[in-house]
């Protein structure tokens, strides 16, 4: 037999159906409590949308340490053997809820780890590098990737406006363009940590770090018409292949590599090591194994564990640290102020962020930042005699340390001996892809291009590409020019 229905204080209703009136005919009566709590709760089912990666998917999973990283890290996550449960959020980032997964962006890959030191976040993308580097540009780049406020539409125009305004986008943008630009699925792409991150072994010794999670399914994407047809067919596409493939048991797995830096050679290197919008070369630092990273279990409540799921870069454990990247100190603040925003402030003690192999033994207590209330046999100052928790540096993460120059200055990032806005993109272009893919490279930009792109921002566009490529920027100008002049109206382009 089915339970009846009640409130939300336990009482039973009287009907799920009908609302109480005065007659058939009369008006709805105030004193139907029942009724005005449905729709006060209905009023208040969604919480805001992330302003970024508003549409995603995510499943929980675990991590199994195959390598010895000891020498590294004394993060327990990463000691030999060690096994960790873990969160993912795989997401798109310029569109909203709705919006179709295959559209051409770069993918969230925000993991989670539940560590006997606490939640260890690595909030990062299906690319190694980033857009910009500095968190001060940050919300003028989102804003010229979403809608114009007028019309309300996406406007690649000012897309490409921001990009060639600010040259170092352009690694990124020749990234977004290629064939990673849509993964086939949320199982077919790699995810990077993408910041440079510091770790820190047991006799204090400290190396730059960067994380790479290759994918066992084997890096796939859909090409630009594929991608257009499915996004019309099935906006969920990404979030029910990732579903499907758990459900039947086909769990989908990466393998965790790390390339590691000793501190002293980051001075030296040819790169920038903490500007975001470059790599390490593999063939200066080459992947080293950490472990396996799989996912296995589908969500029990899509809002109350993805929806809720609040991932902090600030979330770090002994072990691993902070380093120069500005993006990243940026992101340290930011995260947990937008999930303040968007959550609530008890956000930290909701289901998927609670911590699951820690204890919690702070002094926060009462208010709405709170849930659960403390113990009252404990004190609520610290310090105190009587046995309330002390802070033991031994044992929390320092955030890092580096060395640097106290002086304050509003300035770009130290030049290294082949860094510059285009070489990275260029040697993307010229070594790692083959024809086909540098084609379809030249396909999608010419297409989105195409998708409204005016004077004066047409002619910067030819000038960036021919920065990374003389090649590149001779066949992109050549399929924009032909495009322009064989169609009166540039045919549409989603964004
Ligand atoms: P390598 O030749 O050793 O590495 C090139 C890497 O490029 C590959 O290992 C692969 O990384 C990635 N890659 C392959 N096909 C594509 C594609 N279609 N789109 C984007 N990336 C692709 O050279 P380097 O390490 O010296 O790097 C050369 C260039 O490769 C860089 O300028 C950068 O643009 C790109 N790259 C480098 C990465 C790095 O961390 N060093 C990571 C990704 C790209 P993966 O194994 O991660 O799939």
């Amino acid at each position: 037999m089915t339970k009846p229905t009640t409130t939300n204080t336990g009482t039973p209703v009287e009907s799920d159906n009908e609302s109480l009136t005065a007659g058939t005919q009369g008006p709805i009566l105030l004193h139907d409590h029942y009724l005005i709590e449905k729709l006060a709760q209905f009023n208040r089912e969604r919480v805001p949308e992330r302003i970024v990666h508003a549409k995603g998917a995510g499943a929980y999973g675990e991590l199994v340490v195959t390598n010895d990283v000891s020498r590294y890290t004394k993060a327990k996550l990463f000691q030999p053997g060690a096994r960790t449960e873990s969160l993912v959020r795989f997401s798109t980032v310029a569109g909203e809820q709705g919006s179709p997964d295959t559209w051409r962006d770069p993918r969230g890959f925000a993991v989670k780890f539940y560590t006997e030191d606490g939640n260890y976040d690595l909030v990062g993308n299906n690319t190694p590098v980033f857009f910009i580097k500095d968190p001060i540009k940050f919300p003028d780049f989102i804003r010229s990737q979403k809608r114009l406020p007028g019309n309300g539409l996406r406007d690649h125009n000012m897309q490409w406006d921001f990009w060639t305004l600010r040259p170092e986008t352009a690694h990124q943008v020749t990234w977004l363009m290629g064939d990673r630009g849509i993964p086939k699925t949320y199982r077919h792409m790699n995810g990077y940590g993408s910041h440079t991150y510091q770790w820190i072994n047991a006799a204090g010794e400290r190396f730059w770090v960067k994380y790479h999670f290759k994918t066992d399914q084997g890096v796939d994407y859909l090409t630009q018409a594929d991608a257009d047809r499915i996004a019309g067919e099935n906006a969920d596409y990404h979030r029910k292949d990732l579903w499907d493939a758990i459900e039947r048991g086909e769990f989908p797995s990466w393998t965790v590599h790390v390339q590691v830096m000793p501190v002293a050679e980051a001075e030296g290197y040819r790169f920038n090591p903490f500007d975001l919008t470059k790599v390490w070369s593999h063939k200066d630092y080459p992947l080293i194994e950490v472990g396996k990273w799989t996912l296995n279990r589908n969500p029990a409540n899509y809002f109350v564990d993805i929806e809720q799921a609040a991932f902090e870069p600030s979330n770090v454990v002994p072990g691993i640290g902070f380093s120069p990247d500005k993006m990243l100190l940026g992101r340290v603040f930011a995260y947990a102020d937008a999930h303040r925003y968007r959550i609530g402030t008890n956000y930290a003690q909701l289901p998927p962020n609670l911590p699951r192999a820690a204890e919690v033994n702070s002094y926060s207590k009462e208010g709405a930042m709170r849930y659960f209330y403390n113990d009252a046999s404990v004190p609520v100052y610290a310090p105190n005699s009587f046995g309330g928790p002390h802070a033991d540096p031994a044992l929390a993460p320092d955030g890092g340390l580096w060395e640097f120059d106290p002086t304050m200055v509003r300035a770009g990032y130290v030049e290294h001996a082949e860094d510059g806005d285009f070489t990275q993109a260029g040697t993307l272009v010229r070594e790692v892809l083959n024809d086909d893919q540098r084609d379809r490279l030249v396909s999608n930009i010419v297409g989105h291009v195409l998708g409204g792109v005016q004077e004066p921002v047409l002619s910067r566009v030819f000038e960036y590409w021919t920065n990374v490529d003389p090649d590149l920027g001779k066949r992109v100008e050549e399929g924009v020019r032909a495009g322009l002049d064989g169609a009166s109206t540039p045919p549409p382009s989603q964004g």
